[in-house]
């Protein structure tokens, strides 16, 4: 078993997300979760917003099997919502949906996501749905169907390792997307292995949504992409108001605020609360010398 999928099998650990949960931020995970409680988050998206950053706020939690759970998860994201109107922070909410009810029931979820995207609506306030692994990906899109009936304050994610994403992209190019690579373990029936090829199809990704599409957010701390994105919308005259580079918060700190003084649109994902240990180990999948922060973390005490 490689590495990648050493953290991905913890990251779906039931009894390890339960004592997480109930021991606090541990292992380093407090240098990329912004606190464990709205007050602490709004104090972190406040220091980043004086920096000119702006923030997508992740009340985090995944994968829910009880409607009590996703029910305590809606209450806390409507409670974020209505804490960046009172703060006035610049700032947005991103949410998931099996966190809302989509194993549980989907018309249970819909009502759910009903209710933040209205309340959102209401303070003018832009709800992003990240997208999970490809077993959620069509209902995800379902949901997002049926809410835009009703409502234009939301966007997606596009995820650049299924072979599938160039239909998306097209379909969904009147919305706000943010384009990533994917974080999930998934199968070759569906996705690619390749890092060459899921980077090659970000960047045709990337390039579709900024040449045809709304807003784009480029999600991602590869350098190399970032730079082929600031030479292709000099290249094309893509006006800056146009998209915007997105990072985790806690990642590449120098690079985030690099970008911001050099005047690009910039926003950090704020992840906050006690449900932090799935996040937290895709992170270190992702990238294991990402173990380095936990390191510096557990001996600088
Ligand atoms: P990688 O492929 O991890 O790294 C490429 C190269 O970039 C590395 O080789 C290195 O040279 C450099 N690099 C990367 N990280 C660092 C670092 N910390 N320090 C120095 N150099 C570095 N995935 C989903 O599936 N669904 C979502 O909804 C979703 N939302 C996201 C939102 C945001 C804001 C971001 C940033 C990511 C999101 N992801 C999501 C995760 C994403 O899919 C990738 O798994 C993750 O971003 C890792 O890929 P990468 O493009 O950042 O770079």
């Amino acid at each position: 078993m490689n590495l990648r999928n050493f953290f991905i099998g913890l990251s779906e650990n039931k009894i390890m997300n339960a004592l997480a949960k109930k021991y606090g931020l541990k292992l380093g995970a407090q240098s990329v979760v912004a606190g464990t409680n709205v007050e602490e988050m709004i104090e972190s998206v406040k220091q980043l917003n004086a920096k000119g950053i702006s923030c997508t706020i992740d009340s985090l939690g995944e994968f829910v099997s009880e409607k009590e759970s996703a029910i305590q998860a809606k209450n806390e994201i409507l409670e974020v919502i209505e804490a960046i109107h009172t703060h006035h922070v610049d700032a947005h909410i991103s949410l998931k949906p099996t966190q809302l009810g989509q194993d549980i029931d989907k018309q249970f979820c819909l009502e759910n996501l009903r209710e933040i995207v209205r309340k959102a609506d209401q303070y003018g306030i832009f709800v992003n749905f990240d997208m999970e692994d490809y077993n959620h990906l069509h209902s995800a899109f379902q949901l997002i169907d049926r809410l835009s009936q009703d409502y234009t304050n939301i966007g997606t994610v596009i995820q650049s390792y299924f072979y599938e994403a160039q239909d998306y992209i097209e379909k969904y190019k009147d919305y706000r997307l943010r384009l990533v690579k994917g974080a999930y373990k998934e199968s070759e029936d569906v996705a690619y292995q390749d890092k060459e090829e899921i980077d090659q199809n970000l960047i045709s990704l990337i390039e579709y949504h900024l040449k045809h599409g709304k807003f784009t957010s480029i999600a991602t701390h590869d350098h190399r992409i970032i730079n082929h994105v600031k030479n292709f919308t000099a290249k094309y005259n893509i006006p800056k108001e146009k998209f915007e580079f997105q990072m985790l918060y806690g990642f590449r700190n120098d690079l985030q605020l690099r970008l911001t003084n050099e005047g690009y649109n910039f926003c950090t994902y704020v992840p906050f609360g006690t449900d932090w240990y799935g996040y937290f180990m895709r992170r270190l999948a992702e990238r294991p010398q990402n173990i380095q922060l936990v390191a510096k973390q557990v001996f600088n005490k």
